[in-house]
C-alpha cells in the first residue's frame, strides 16, 4: 500500500529552476557581480576560525550585529533565516492558524500564496490597478470586510518592479493594528521607499530583506525580519535552532563589514537599468507585438508583450535567459555588455511598422 498524501500537497511538483548552460542569464534577478578577488581572500582567511565541529550560533549575532549597524536598527529587532523564503514561510505558520485570512496580490511573489496555501489559509488575492499599484482603498476595504490576519507583499513589486510610496503603506499600517502587514523590501536597495526603520517602531509590521540580490550572496541564503522586539522574539521562539548555518553566518557579516562598497554597486546597476529601460522603449515592436517596458524601481525590467513565449524561446536559442509569464517578460539587469547583447538580439526580431 502506497502511503497516502494529504489533499494539499499530492498534487505538488518539485520547484524546477531554469537549468542548462546559458551565456547570459538575466532570469533570476540577481546581482551579476561575483565576489571581488579582496573577499573572497577575506573568507579564506575566516575559514579557519569556523569551528565545523560545533552546532552554529542559533541567533547569528555578531551577523545580525553587523546587519542592524547597517540598517541603523536595534539589535533585538532583526532575526536571521535561510533566505527570505524561509522567513516568508515561517511568519505564516507563526503569526496564522489554519483557514485565517490572508491577503496577497497579483501579480506579486509567487511564494506568498505558495505558503499560504501550504499552511491551509484562506487566500484572499486582490487585483493591482492597471498600472501595477496597490489599491490601497480596496486593500483597506477588503482588510474591513474579511477580517484579514495578515497582508503580504513585496516593495518594490516582483515581477512588476515598481514601488509604492512609503507613506501610503504607513498609513494603512497605522489604520489596522489588528493585522500584521509584511513588506518585503527585496528590491529596495534599487529603490528609495524603505520603512525597515519604522518596523522596528510598530506593533503589526514585519520587514524583510535579503542579501541575495545587490549583496550578490543569493548562493549563501541569507534574510532579515525586521520587526519590534515582541515580534522577533516570537519568530525566533518558532524557528528552528540552526536555521542559518556557520559558514553562512561568517561569510554574510564579513560582506556587510563593507557596505559602503556593496552600496556604490547599487548606483551603477540603477544606472545600468535606467540605461536598459531606454533601449528597451525604443523597440515599440517585437515579433510584430506591441513591446512594453515598464518604468521600474528594481533590478530588473517587466514588459509587456503578446509574443512573451516566442521572445522567450529566440533569446534561449541565443544563450540569453530571461523569465517568462503569461504575456509579460521580466529582465534582469545585467552587465552593459550583457544589457547590450540583449537589445542586439531583440534587434534582430524587431519589425517597424
Ligand atoms: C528574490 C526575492 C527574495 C529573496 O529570497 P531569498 O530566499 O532571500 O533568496 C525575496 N522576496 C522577493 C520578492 C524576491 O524577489
Amino acid at each position: 500500500m502506497p502511503i497516502e498524501l494529504n489533499d494539499r500537497i499530492k498534487n505538488l511538483v518539485p520547484y524546477t529552476p531554469i537549468s542548462g548552460e546559458y551565456k547570459i542569464r538575466l532570469d533570476a534577478n540577481e546581482s551579476y557581480f561575483n565576489y571581488e578577488p579582496e573577499q573572497i581572500q577575506k573568507l579564506q582567511e575566516k575559514l579557519p576560525e569556523i569551528l565545523f565541529n560545533r552546532y552554529p550560533d542559533p541567533y547569528a549575532k555578531k551577523l545580525i550585529s553587523a546587519f542592524s549597524k547597517w540598517q541603523g536598527i536595534d539589535e533585538s529587532c532583526a532575526v536571521a533565516g535561510n533566505g527570505s523564503d524561509e522567513l516568508i514561510s515561517l511568519i505564516l505558520s507563526t503569526f496564522l492558524c489554519e483557514n485565517d485570512k490572508i491577503i496577497v496580490f497579483e501579480p506579486d511573489f509567487s511564494m506568498y500564496a505558495f505558503y499560504s496555501y501550504l499552511c491551509g489559509l484562506n487566500t484572499i488575492k486582490l487585483k493591482k490597478n492597471h498600472d501595477f499599484s496597490i489599491d490601497f482603498e480596496l486593500l483597506s476595504s477588503e482588510i474591513q470586510k474579511s477580517g484579514a490576519k495578515l497582508v503580504i507583499f513585496s516593495n518594490p513589486c516582483n515581477p512588476t518592479g515598481r514601488a509604492e510610496p512609503r507613506k501610503e503603506i504607513l498609513k494603512i499600517v497605522d489604520l489596522y493594528d489588528g493585522c500584521l502587514f509584511v513588506v518585503d523590501e527585496a528590491y529596495m536597495d534599487f529603490s528609495n521607499q524603505s520603512i525597515i526603520k519604522e518596523a522596528a517602531q510598530k506593533e503589526n509590521l514585519i520587514v524583510l530583506k535579503t542579501m541575495s540580490k545587490l549583496l550578490s550572496s543569493a548562493a549563501l541564503r541569507v534574510g532579515f525580519a525586521v520587526a519590534n522586539k515582541s515580534l522577533c522574539d516570537t519568530i525566533k521562539a518558532v524557528k528552528s535552532p540552526y536555521n542559518l548555518n556557520g559558514i553562512s553566518q561568517a561569510f554574510a557579516e564579513i560582506l556587510l563589514s563593507d557596505i559602503d562598497f556593496i552600496q556604490k554597486r547599487a548606483e551603477i546597476i540603477i544606472k545600468n537599468r535606467e540605461k536598459l529601460y531606454a533601449e528597451l522603449c525604443k523597440l515599440k515592436n517585437v515579433l510584430n507585438f506591441p513591446f512594453i517596458p515598464y518604468k521600474s524601481d528594481a533590478n530588473f525590467v517587466f514588459i509587456k508583450t503578446a509574443a512573451a513565449n516566442a521572445i522567450f524561446e529566440y533569446l534561449l536559442g541565443k544563450s540569453i535567459c530571461v523569465r517568462k509569464f503569461e504575456g509579460y517578460l521580466r529582465i534582469t539587469v545585467g552587465s552593459k555588455e550583457e544589457n547590450k547583447a540583449l537589445i542586439s538580439a531583440l534587434k534582430e526580431i524587431q519589425t517597424v511598422r
